[in-house]
């Protein structure tokens, strides 16, 4: 990220300044850092407009002023981001006795200077040159929070949330479980986002977070299959194999590829493809690539792997990178997202309705008559350990100590962009 200011005032000589800054990217940090090094060349006593495209910044700039640029502790910590920067601001302006007006201007106008100072920036961003602030003797504040040794320029709540979310994440994220996801590339923000049901707003009554239950269960393979439940009642189901087929063992992914769920789940994929390809052509009428989405290696396949996508895994609720792109290159990303939604919202109903629903009735059919009630589910609960080995376990490419926040810390742009490609 790229800072940079040009002196143009027929008051004072040309000058030209840009630099790299460094940690927690953001434009407004680019705006800030840029202010501070202009008033770093100023004589004392100077009187300065600043021209600026960032209301933000002059927002923030006009708060702090009416502080006599002073800011208590208090009125630091509850600063959402670049505390540090514009505590140095302030002790220049009042140090060099700085009378100091921003002004807004027009983002991108066809502006000489505007265009000049552009295209600085982007010649400083293939040079090393790097600004760094610095945190000691500032004159509020004796201690700033850190994190692995990087200083939290930012709302000290905002961090923390971050913080908890990337845990969880990474966390599930290691699962032996997910060990395929670790070398297959997964959009992780819209897989998230849909699941959230961030994009539908009607995601607070019973019934949908009931729904948003089961798609957790579909995501982290929980199903109460038989092989999950000879987990815990292993003396009342050792013996048992799929109702349907009768041939094998019935865990998860044994669901999808059973001979007898073939020709269901086929129509639920065509459907579901074909619903998908006319949303995306509602989106955007000109879209006629439907080759594009239907020649997407391998993830329409009804089988399972272990190291590509497939349809499966779509099933889970896992959204796949080249998926994603190919939908984005027609549509743009909220379009893309809500088109995606609608699809995995399609085949989880279908799903449901055509599969899973219809063998939970059929198993609780079987279960009576074999007496398997409830009470005896308990009595029953762990008698006997339950060795699975039809539980995955990889322990490829984990991810520790949360790499993916440090990266986002430096480099900016979204949190999950780390995790999706496996080469970093
Ligand atoms: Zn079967």
């Amino acid at each position: 990220m790229t800072s940079g200011f040009i002196q143009v005032a027929e008051t004072a000589e040309f000058s030209q300044f840009a630099t790299n800054i460094e940690q927690w990217p953001s434009s407004s940090r680019g705006e800030l850092s840029a202010i501070v090094s202009a008033l770093l060349t100023v004589p004392p006593n100077s009187e300065i407009i600043i021209q600026t495209d960032s209301k933000n910044t002059i927002d923030h700039f006009n708060k702090i002023e009416k502080t006599n640029f002073s800011l208590t502790p208090r009125q630091y910590f509850r600063q959402e981001r670049n505390g540090i920067i514009w505590n140095i601001l302030s002790e220049i302006i009042i140090k060099n006795k700085l009378n100091v007006e921003l002004k807004k201007v027009k983002a991108h106008s066809d502006n000489v200077y505007n265009n000049y100072i552009d295209n600085l920036c982007k010649e400083t961003h293939r040079n090393e040159s790097i600004i760094t602030f610095k945190n000691t003797d500032l004159y509020n504040i004796d201690i700033i929070p850190k994190w692995k040794n990087i200083r939290i320029d930012q709302k000290l709540r905002r961090f923390l949330t971050l913080k908890s979310n990337f845990s969880g994440f990474e966390e599930f994220y290691n699962l032996n479980r997910n060990g395929k996801y670790r070398i297959t590339e997964i959009h992780w923000e819209s897989t998230f986002k849909i699941l959230n049901g961030d994009i539908e707003n009607n995601s607070t009554n019973f019934e949908s977070s009931n729904k948003k239950a089961m798609k957790v269960k579909f995501l982290i393979e929980e199903l109460s299959t038989i092989n999950q439940m000879k987990k815990s009642f292993l003396s009342l189901y050792e013996n048992w194999l799929c109702q349907f087929c009768g041939k094998e063992e019935e865990h998860f992914d044994h669901i999808w590829t059973c001979q007898e769920n073939l020709e269901i789940l086929t129509q639920i994929r065509e459907h579901v493809i074909f619903k998908l390809i006319e949303e995306i052509h509602k989106e955007n009428e000109l879209f006629t690539e439907e080759n594009d989405i239907l020649h997407i290696s391998s993830i329409w396949n009804i089988e399972y792997s272990n190291d590509r996508l497939t349809f499966i895994d779509i099933i889970k609720g896992l959204i796949p990178l080249n998926l994603y792109r190919t939908i984005n290159k027609h549509l743009n990303k909220s379009k893309t997202e809500k088109v995606l939604y609608n699809f995995r919202n399609l085949i989880y109903d279908e799903i449901m309705k055509n599969i899973w629903r219809p063998r939970c009735s059929y198993i609780k059919e079987i279960e009576k008559e074999y007496g398997i009630t409830k009470k005896k589910k308990l009595d029953h609960k762990n008698q006997k350990n339950y060795d699975n080995i039809f539980r995955k376990v990889d322990d490829k490419n984990r991810e520790e100590n949360l790499e993916g926040l440090r990266n986002y810390i430096y480099f900016g742009g979204n949190i999950f962009d780390y995790y999706n490609v496996h080469v970093h």
